[in-house]
């Protein structure tokens, strides 16, 4: 009898769970798990995933149809339980889990056409019709472009453009019957800016690998040749040469005939990896990111498919990339939150790399110079405890900054001006974007309030008059002259923004020049590759900006990093708020002095005894995770339990409140803490359970059906329920 495909559409609709049966033709013979297929259901035509092939099925014959066509493009079998997976351990649906799988471009909707294919040309070519009209050999009367366009095409076929012509006379010239009109496949290969990859030098590879290097190195090796599963953390300061063992580890994965993913939090931010693996493997590296054009993204994705490119190298999604025979999976800075999508499905790309690695026995190797708790736990732990270049890592000095008013200490201020003597450069990290803070009346105490959200608004000065900005909604308007509610006009601006840190520098630096890189300069495309491009080609300056000027870059004139408001981290309510500023003052401790001058870093804090701050300043990565290990288990938190955030938004507070005690009662065998009410955020009220479970896959589930249960009581239409695992 013929098989039986069970497709799972993809539809966003959560309703709509398949998968559903249909039966194959013979011509569609080669039709398997991973084919993208165009079936008919009910009245319409979806797309489809097949995600299992068999040949028994429940629906009555009369009943079952076949598909109407398969598409093009499909997907490997892998991919397709990875996804599948992935729906069920974020709570998503099984569609938008395998759209994350899908080639790029498939419509994820009703729509029956994927949305790219591989680029085709219309290209015409001469029919002897057209050939007996240029030779005068028949009656057809041809202008002088037509003649032209045509005895070009005699010399074989050609596309419009090349030929310099409408596509209306080509389309004309075929409706005489004198061309015909055909396609031509082309590849679209993202240029080298796109690509991440600015200078082109081809980087031989260092003859001899350090001690430390080799021992790594090997320790990544024998499991990679036994073609077992191993997860290993990587932990070594910036310039330890991780990224070399990287390349090292990749080519022996292609030496067996094995393909790589190295993954990066972001490509405008690690621009150095990205190019180094281009360096190293030229064309049999395939770069999948955001700012390429859809079309681009088909294409890196095809040659991934056909096998001509072996390694990809991209952010959280590049562990999708469709790769046969996976030897190895590189996540370079595991540390970073970037690799938590934060829309659905809420995914943590180096959990996936970890569950795809296990599934195609592939070696994981994550490197960072301050690990996570999760891995250091989980882990084997190689380590590089020293710069390649021998290079001491910079000191780094905590300034005190109780009773102090001005955005920087004096020793900061006394360093930068030290800088600009030497004329050499500085980055100074800012935790917030725009000019200040808040404002407030310095009459009545009235704050400016987003009228959306229940947060200040922070005021921007890109022009005198200023305007104030919500961060989390985007409402913005003019900043007042006078206070609204007593007519004051004195009006106080607390906390420095990038933008002031900016001008305060640019005045008393000059004539030294101050770059900015927040989210406000990195809007522009290319924003933050041309921002970094001029800090780089400077002879000196300074870059002020959030946390972007602390990743990846490798700037050696750099001798001085200052961390302007080190509390803004600590501050934030999440156990993970000294994970966080332990990383970020080590990173960018990591970002100075990597050059012959050395280098020095400066911590501004209200908390100088803060134990990360002190961990951080003495570079003592092992030591501050020894003592966080202990904080998060005496508290159970992660790595020894799981947290499951169910977050309901609604038009009023006690609406969401009762929603979400409603979702706590049905997880009664749960440690649930909550509901909470967070902060308004785009005119939506909200209240959040915390659930924390020593057992995740369970309680995964148990979550999972309970928000199903109550969400599917009509009365909650707009009502809105979101549960986030493993939250960052
Ligand atoms: P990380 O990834 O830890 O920051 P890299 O691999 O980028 O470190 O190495 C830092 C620098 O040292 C790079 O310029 C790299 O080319 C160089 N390097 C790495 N390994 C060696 C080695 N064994 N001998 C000499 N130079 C090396
Ligand atoms: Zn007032
Ligand atoms: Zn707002």
């Amino acid at each position: 009898m013929s098989s039986i495909a069970r497709v799972e559409p993809l539809t966003t609709a959560r309703a709509l769970r398949g998968p559903f049966d249909y039966r194959i033709p013979h011509e569609m013979e080669g039709v398997g798990v991973g084919s993208v297929l165009l079936v008919p259901f009910g009245r319409r035509r979806i797309l489809g995933l097949v995600v299992d092939v068999c040949d028994h099925t429940e629906v009555p014959p009369d009943k079952l149809v076949e598909p109407l066509a398969p598409l093009e493009a499909g997907v490997p079998a892998e991919l397709v339980e990875l996804g599948r997976w992935l729906a069920d351990a974020y709570c998503s649906t099984p569609a938008r889990g395998l759209a994350l799988v899908l080639p790029p471009g498939t419509g994820t909707a009703s729509h029956a056409t994927p949305g790219a294919s591989t680029r085709e040309l219309l290209e015409a070519a001469l029919t002897p019709a057209g050939r007996d009209a240029i030779a005068g050999s028949s009656r057809t009367r041809l202008g002088p472009k037509q003649h032209a366009a045509l005895s070009r095409l005699a010399r074989g076929p050609s596309t419009a453009g090349e030929l310099g012509v409408a596509h209306g006379t080509l389309a004309s010239l075929e409706r005489r019957g004198l061309v015909s009109i055909g396609r031509r496949a082309v590849a679209r290969r993202p240029s080298g800016v796109d690509r991440g990859a600015g200078k082109r030098v081809t980087a031989a590879a260092p003859r001899v690998l350090t001690d430390a290097q080799a021992a790594a190195l090997a320790a990544v090796l024998e499991p990679l040749e036994a073609r077992r599963h191993a997860a290993l953390l990587l932990h070594g300061v910036t310039g330890s040469g991780k990224t070399e063992v990287y390349l090292r580890a990749a080519d022996a994965a292609l030496a067996q005939g094995r393909s790589a993913i190295v993954m990066v939090p972001e490509i405008a931010l690690t621009p150095q990896t990205a190019r180094r693996f281009e360096e190293r493997f030229g064309e049999r590296v395939a770069i999948l990111h955001s700012q390429l054009s859809l079309g681009e993204r088909y294409d890196e994705w095809r040659r991934l498919c056909d096998g001509q490119a072996r390694i990809c190298v991209g952010p959280r999604s590049a562990v999708f990339a469709p790769l046969t025979d996976l030897g190895l999976i590189v996540v370079d800075e595991e540390h970073d939150s970037a690799y938590k999508q934060e829309s659905d499905p809420r995914y943590d790309a180096r959990e996936v790399a970890e569950r795809r690695a296990r599934m195609s026995g592939a070696v994981l190797v994550c490197g960072s110079a301050t690990p996570r708790a999760e891995s250091w736990q989980r882990m084997r732990k190689l380590s590089l405890p020293a710069r390649v270049d021998n290079l001491d890592l910079p000191p780094v000095e905590l300034l005190d900054m109780r009773g102090l008013r001005h955005a920087l200490h004096p020793d900061a201020r006394r360093a930068l001006e030290d800088v600009r003597t030497r004329a050499r450069k500085a980055i100074v990290l800012v935790n917030r974007r725009g000019w200040s803070a808040f404002v407030e009346c310095r009459d009545c105490g009235r704050t400016w309030m987003c009228p959306h959200c229940d947060v200040t608004l922070t005021l921007h000065r890109d022009d005198p008059t200023g305007r104030l900005a919500c961060h989390h909604c985007g409402h913005w308007q003019p900043a007042a002259r006078s206070c609204p509610d007593c007519g004051s006009t004195a009006v106080s601006r607390h906390g420095a923004g990038t933008q002031r840190v900016e001008a305060e520098l640019r005045e008393a630096l000059a004539p030294l020049p101050v770059f900015r890189l927040d989210a406000d300069a990195a809007r522009r495309k290319h924003g933050i590759a041309e921002t970094l491009a001029q800090f780089d080609a400077a002879p000196a300056g300074v870059l002020v900006g959030t946390q972007m000027v602390a990743q990846g870059h490798d700037f050696p004139e750099v001798e001085l990093a200052v961390v302007q408001d080190a509390d803004a981290t600590l501050r934030f309510p999440d156990f993970r708020a000294e994970e966080r500023t332990f990383a970020l003052v080590s990173q960018l401790a990591g970002r100075s002095g990597r050059g012959p001058g050395g280098g020095r870093v400066m911590v501004q804090t209200m908390s100088p005894a803060t134990t990360c701050l002190r961990h951080a300043a003495r570079h003592d990565a092992e030591g501050f995770l020894g003592e966080e290990m202990d904080r998060r288990r005496a508290l159970h938190y992660p790595p020894f339990s799981t947290l499951i955030h169910v977050s309901v938004s609604a038009l009023d507070q006690e609406l969401a409140d009762r929603t979400a005690a409603r979702v706590a009662e049905r997880l009664g065998a749960l440690e649930v803490l909550g509901p909470a009410p967070l902060f308004r955020l785009k005119d939506m009220y909200r209240s959040r359970l915390v659930v924390k479970a020593a057992d995740r896959a369970p309680a995964v589930s148990a979550v999972g059906a309970a928000v199903r249960e109550v969400g599917a009581d009509r009365k909650l239409r707009n009502v809105k329920l979101v549960v986030d695992v493993d939250p960052q």
